[in-house]
């Protein structure tokens, strides 16, 4: 019934419309970029099963970082954080699909990567807080919000993946 139309043939955007869908900002980090992960963590989300929708090499301004980090403003980390953040070019990303934005937090590990996971991303490739190589929004509303932020509108692209009919029954 989930993908049923008058005619019954399967119709893959069907599936995507008729679900939760969600979309997260995701973002190689300038450490990720120099050590030269990118391509895996692309690839994790990619295999995963999620689609991408939005993808750019960026050299963030401080501005930019200040707004997208705002909520964190009065920690004492913060100038830190946003020096880091504008020290090279960043990989952002949008990424769409049911449930996107807690799988992608989990795929990510927790922020201290000496305390992440083995199997995720920080828990593989990093060892220290403040230069954990890669951001995920924590909630969907804030993936709108950042989405918006780091991306223009024609940077985004609405498509069907032709592997859809075999990631969902
Ligand atoms: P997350 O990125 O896991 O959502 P937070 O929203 O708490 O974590 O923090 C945002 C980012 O700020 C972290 O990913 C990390 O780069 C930096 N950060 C957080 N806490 C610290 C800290 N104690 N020292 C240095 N940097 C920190």
């Amino acid at each position: 019934a989930r993908n049923s139309n008058e005619t019954g043939i399967f119709l893959p955007h069907l599936v995507a419309s008729m679900e939760q869908v969600e979309e997260t900002y995701i973002m190689v980090k300038p450490d990720g970029v120099q050590r030269g992960l990118v391509g895996d963590i692309i690839s994790r989300f990619e295999k995963k099963g999620f689609k991408l929708t939005g993808l750019k090499l960026f050299q963030c301004p401080k501005d930019l970082a200040e707004e997208h980090y705002k909520d964190l403003n009065s920690k004492p980390f913060f100038p830190k954080l946003i020096e880091y953040i504008t020290s090279g070019p960043v990989v952002c990303m949008a990424w769409e699909g049911a449930g996107v934005v807690a799988s992608a937090r989990k795929l990510i590990g927790s922020t201290d990567p000496l305390q992440a996971e083995p199997g995720t991303i920080r828990g593989d490739l990093a060892v220290q807080t403040g230069r954990n190589v890669v951001h995920g929004s924590d909630s969907p509303e804030n993936g709108k919000r950042e989405i918006g932020l780091w991306f223009k509108e024609g940077e985004l692209c609405q498509w069907t993946p032709a592997q859809a009919q075999w990631l969902r029954e």
